[in-house]
């Protein structure tokens, strides 16, 4: 009677070994595969060297063929310190949407009688400087999936159509969530206070922001 409880309970031993032997091996295979996977996602969102110009025609924009190989700049929509939104010799404001322009421009006048000098972090972006963005962010955050909750791919940002501004300081962001509204302004995204967008008309409420950029 015990033996045979013994043996019955070996058996279970070794069917548990064997279960959780697989059970390895299906983890390994599945985060290997997420890892390539990643991997390549960042490669294909990440062109950024020598290889960026030998891509076909049919597959390119007008951004991606001015994409120079360096680090991004004036000509991508790299902004200076303090920025005004009225300076439209920079291609990041002069890109922008012209209404959304407009209303940034509304806004800072009106704060202005607050005390508070707008200026604009980042406006419009070329696709090569919004990869490069997204390059780093996944050097800094060690994955695509977590890089994207801070930074947009070059086909999903707002910014690569002109549709969004970073605004700072911190008292014009805190003044635009008050009052963007009046422009059409709002933030749209939770974790960026400073990220905004024309999507609602003029004095209408703007609709709760977005968690993130990825959701
Ligand atoms: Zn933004």
């Amino acid at each position: 009677m015990i033996a045979d409880e013994l043996v019955a309970t070996r058996k279970k031993e070794r069917r548990l070994t064997v279960f959780t032997g697989l059970a390895v091996v299906v983890a390994v295979v599945a985060f290997t595969a997420a890892a390539c996977g990643a991997l390549n996602e960042g490669q294909d969102s990440a062109p950024v060297t020598s290889e960026s110009s030998a891509g076909t025609p049919s597959n390119r924009t007008q951004d991606d063929t001015d994409d120079h190989g360096g680090p991004a700049n004036a000509a991508d929509g790299v902004l200076p310190d303090n920025a005004s939104p009225f300076d439209t010799s920079l291609p990041g404001i002069a890109k922008l949407d012209p209404a959304l322009l407009k209303a940034v421009q509304q806004a800072a006048k009106a704060m202005e009688a607050d005390d508070i000098k707008l200026h604009v972090t980042t406006g419009w972006r070329s696709k090569a400087y919004q990869r490069q963005l997204l390059e780093q962010g996944i050097k800094k955050y060690g994955s695509l999936a977590k890089a994207r909750e801070f930074v947009s791919t070059p086909e999903e940002s707002h910014h690569v159509t002109g549709n969004a501004v970073d605004i700072g300081p911190t008292d014009a962001d805190d003044w635009l969530i008050r009052k963007g509204s009046r422009f059409g302004l709002c933030q749209t995204l939770a974790n960026e206070m400073w990220h905004f967008e024309l999507i609602v008309k003029p004095g209408e409420d703007c609709p709760p922001p977005k968690a993130s950029a990825n959701s």
